[in-house]
């Protein structure tokens, strides 16, 4: 099998899995070849279902992962959209692909290297005007450009973090894995002026957020 029918074979377990719906996700995930945002000796593992590491003891998180994430997160074109954790910048890239020409995601990494990696990827996927990749500690946010229709944190993180909250428009939602280095909730935030609601969609592993509001 060929690395586009292995793509269109994992995107057809991950809808009868029931992890993918809607419609839009499942067109940016077949679209999207996660095969440019792993390392070479990788490629031939790009459509496991798995995390896969990119270097820095980072990991680009399993797709059935990133399907719940994109699904949960309830995307709509046009909106602007705070990542913090960029990674490779696939989760970003499939992000960009659902909030159309008129969004915008912006993506925070705090590894340089990593960070021009997941920049070069995306301009392979036409994606470089929709997505702006900035190296900082995303704990704090982006204060330049909020507030956010959207923010997601694909890294662990012990709490909210407030400055997160703060730059989320009213009416926005916010997901993130909150808990323990160890072991995490996926907490989906909505803010409806100044009240929080929270909804937990389970269990998560991810690798810790360091930063400010983070891990230190
Ligand atoms: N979303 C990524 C995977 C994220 S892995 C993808 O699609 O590939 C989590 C990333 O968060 C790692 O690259 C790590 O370096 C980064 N990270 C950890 N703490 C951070 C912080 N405070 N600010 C920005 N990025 C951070």
């Amino acid at each position: 099998m060929g690395l586009v029918d292995e793509r269109e074979a994992l995107i057809d377990s991950l809808i009868r899995n029931q992890y993918i719906s809607k419609a839009e996700v499942i067109r940016a995930m077949r679209k999207i070849q996660r095969h440019f945002f792993v390392p070479d000796h990788l490629k031939s593992a790009a459509y496991y279902d798995h995390p896969l590491q990119i270097g820095e003891g980072q990991t680009i998180s399993a797709p059935h992962m990133v399907g719940i994430m994109l699904e949960r997160l309830d995307l709509k074109k046009g909106q602007k959209v705070l990542e913090v954790g960029g990674g490779s910048g696939y989760h970003a890239a499939l992000t960009a692909e659902i909030v159309g020409e008129e969004g915008h995601v912006y993506s925070m990494e705090r590894i340089e290297r990593l960070a021009k990696r997941a920049e070069a990827n995306i301009k392979r996927c036409e994606l470089d005007k929709r997505v702006t990749i900035v190296v900082g500690d995303g704990s704090c946010g982006l204060k330049e450009h909020a507030p956010y229709d959207r923010i997601f944190i694909t890294c662990a993180s012990p709490g909210i973090p407030q400055p997160l909250i703060d730059q989320l428009k009213d009416g926005g939602k916010l997901l993130i894995p909150s808990g323990s280095i160890y072991f995490q909730d996926l907490i989906l935030c909505e803010k409806k002026g100044k009240k929080i609601t929270k909804k937990n969609y389970g269990g998560c592993v991810f690798v810790p957020l360091i930063g400010e509001h983070g891990f230190h």
